[in-house]
């Protein structure tokens, strides 16, 4: 909980610091409404989730302002935060985003967090575009001590999840990761790149992907909400990873991303390293934020 807390400071320090005192211990009049509205929209929550914050207020009318305020905010940030344990064998998480979101650490990340269970696991570099992000996935695949299924660049994406899901098979490996290309400039090709990985895993593993999780740079803000719903029309989302919510104070977009979106945060990138990835913890992340 410390750490979360220390992660989310430059958010807590900027726009929510005083929120407590503001709020502690009041009744909710109009005053005390605008305050917060101000704050809220400079944490990037957006228009529409503040208003329904504001309401929710309003309608509960309660002694204890902050109390409220918090669980109006763990009511939004909850329902489906859980990644569903994996009975499925392999059980294969597709990872979808645009470039520079942190996809690429962020898939390692997970293998590392799968391994910590006790789990075997598979990565697959399926962003074939990029010489360097197959290099950077094989790199990661060294250093966390797992196989990495990589053809050349230029392959096809799809083969190369195809032969990672086979390989898993056979190996009887529990989970595959499969990284994938984020250039969101040639949309139609992507979305179909991302289908066609789609319908080929499931062809080897039945349901499979289990998991499709788009990863969200929270230091984008309102942007990365628009990026994620150019996703959300290419493939099924089932779950948001939200990066680098230690370097932004707007860390509020959390919210925005649930309300908006209707797709529960699974994960949140905290740090550059493996071990700055936390399964999302709705009461905990609101705790830090306005403790
Ligand atoms: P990709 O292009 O989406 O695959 O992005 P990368 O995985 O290569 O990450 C881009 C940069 O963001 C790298 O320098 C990562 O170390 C950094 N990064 C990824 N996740 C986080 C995070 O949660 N916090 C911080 N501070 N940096 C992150």
């Amino acid at each position: 909980f410390e750490k979360l807390k220390a992660s989310l400071e430059k958010t807590r320090k900027s726009i929510f610091e005083g929120l407590g005192k503001l709020l502690k211990g009041k009744k909710i009049d109009q005053e005390l409404l605008e305050q917060l509205e101000e704050k809220l929209i400079m944490a990037d929550v957006g228009y529409e989730t503040t208003q329904e914050i504001l309401q929710k207020l309003e309608k509960e009318n309660t002694e204890d302002a902050l109390e409220t305020l918090k669980k109006v905010l763990v009511e939004i940030l909850s329902n489906g935060n859980q990644l569903v344990v994996p009975n499925a064998k392999p059980f294969v998480i597709m990872v979808v985003g645009v470039n520079g979101t942190g996809k690429t650490t962020s898939v390692a990340k997970l293998g590392a967090y799968f391994q910590n269970l006790g789990k075997t696991v598979v990565l697959a570099a399926a962003d074939t575009f990029r010489a360097a992000a197959i290099e950077q996935l094989q790199e990661w695949g060294k250093r966390i001590n797992c196989t990495v299924i990589a053809h050349s660049e230029g392959a096809d994406p799809a083969a190369v999840a195809f032969d990672a899901v086979n390989h898993a098979k056979a190996k009887e490996k529990d989970v595959v990761i499969i990284d994938t290309a984020g250039r969101l400039h040639t949309k139609k090709n992507l979305m179909e790149e991302l289908r066609k990985i789609h319908r080929v895993v499931g062809k080897v593993v039945e349901n499979a992907p289990h998991e499709v999780l788009l990863v969200i740079d929270a230091t984008t803000g309102q942007n990365g909400l628009v990026q994620a719903k150019v996703f959300k029309e290419m493939v099924n989302i089932t779950g948001i990873i939200l990066t680098k919510l230690d370097g932004t104070a707007k860390g509020g977009i959390a919210l925005a991303i649930k309300k908006e979106l209707g797709v529960p945060i699974k994960f949140i990138g905290v740090g550059e390293s493996l071990e700055d990835f936390k399964p999302f913890d709705p009461t905990l992340f609101v705790e830090a934020l306005l403790e």
